[in-house]
């Protein structure tokens, strides 16, 4: 890794994406800080620059269309492609002990279409390398298929979500458009759905889903047009988005996404890691 390899951090002008984008700078890498808030994004970035680190800022408002195409368009024409790319932005209102679905159709189009478009944009930038190109998720232990707690009734849904070879976008998105259609008739309560965070913990679980889709997508490409996939939780962080209640600072919420960003000769793919350790789905 060196000042030629390009990182992109979604969401980093606070919590763990700005931490994430701190670390991979201070380990060299270059990296472009991008935010949906044009104001939040500048100042965030600037404070890197004081500190002497190689950080640009682009906008980037990962459910905008145009916001992705035009980052993609400026990345691949400012440095020509992407090396590590980690997704990062999501959001969560269910901080509190009420279990609200209120929010439910946006937190799913933020934390999973909006990753998942994301990394659609991305994929044909990432540039070929020895060592693979990188994306990490950043996703939740919250959205765990198999969790002993939190998890989707339906047994034969979950055999399905959990099977890679068989699992599909398509899947994945009648889930979520499942859920979502049960919010708005109000039958949700008595749908099998997780019962802690039951909006975000689906978002996540579209998130990890996602992760193992996309990895088996790419796991054929050639040797030096490699790109490795893999998701993450950050542990409970002390940020905005649970009210600075977590039990761990933002720069060890970083810590793995960040080791997996720099794992050298890897060949780790469609996984889930806390930790620095693999965790199942
Ligand atoms: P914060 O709320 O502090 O940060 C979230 C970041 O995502 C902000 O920069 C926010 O921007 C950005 N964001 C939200 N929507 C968009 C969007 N549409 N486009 C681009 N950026 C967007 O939360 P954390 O730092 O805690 O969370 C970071 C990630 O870690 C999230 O994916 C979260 O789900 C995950 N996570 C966090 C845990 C925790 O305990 N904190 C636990 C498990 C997972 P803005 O400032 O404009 O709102």
């Amino acid at each position: 890794w060196s000042a030629e390899t390009i990182a992109v951090v979604t969401g980093a002008n606070r919590g763990i994406g700005f931490e994430i984008a701190r670390q991979l700078a201070l380990h060299g890498l270059m990296v472009i800080l991008t935010a949906r808030d044009i104001a939040a994004g500048e100042e965030a970035a600037k404070l890197l620059q004081e500190g002497g680190l190689k950080v640009v800022f682009h906008q980037l408002d990962i459910v905008d269309h145009e916001s992705i195409d035009s980052f993609c368009a400026w990345v691949k024409e400012k440095y020509g492609g992407i090396d590590v790319l980690i997704n990062n932005a999501g959001v969560s209102y269910n901080t509190g002990s009420e279990n609200s679905v209120e929010f439910a159709e946006k937190v799913i189009n933020i934390n999973y279409v909006g990753t998942k478009n994301m990394i659609k944009a991305a994929i044909p930038l990432m540039r070929p390398s020895a060592e693979g190109a990188r994306i990490v998720l950043v996703s939740s232990r919250l959205g765990r298929l198999n969790g002993r707690r939190n998890r989707i009734g339906d047994v034969a849904l979950r055999q399905q979500l959990q099977d890679v070879e068989t699992l599909s976008e398509d899947l994945i998105d009648t889930t979520m458009n499942k859920f979502l259609e049960q919010v708005k008739d109000g039958s949700w309560i008595s749908g099998g759905w997780p019962q802690n965070n039951t909006d975000y913990s689906l978002s996540k679980l579209a998130v990890n889903a996602y992760t193992r889709l996309t990895a088996r997508i790419h796991s054929e490409r050639p040797e030096g047009e490699r790109i490795y996939i893999n998701s993450c939780c950050p542990g409970w962080v002390k940020t905005a988005m649970t009210g600075w209640a977590g039990l761990t600072s933002p720069e060890e919420g970083a810590d793995t996404a960040v080791w997996l960003a720099l794992l050298p000769n890897q060949s780790i793919r469609g996984k889930f890691f806390a930790e620095r350790r693999e965790i199942n789905f």
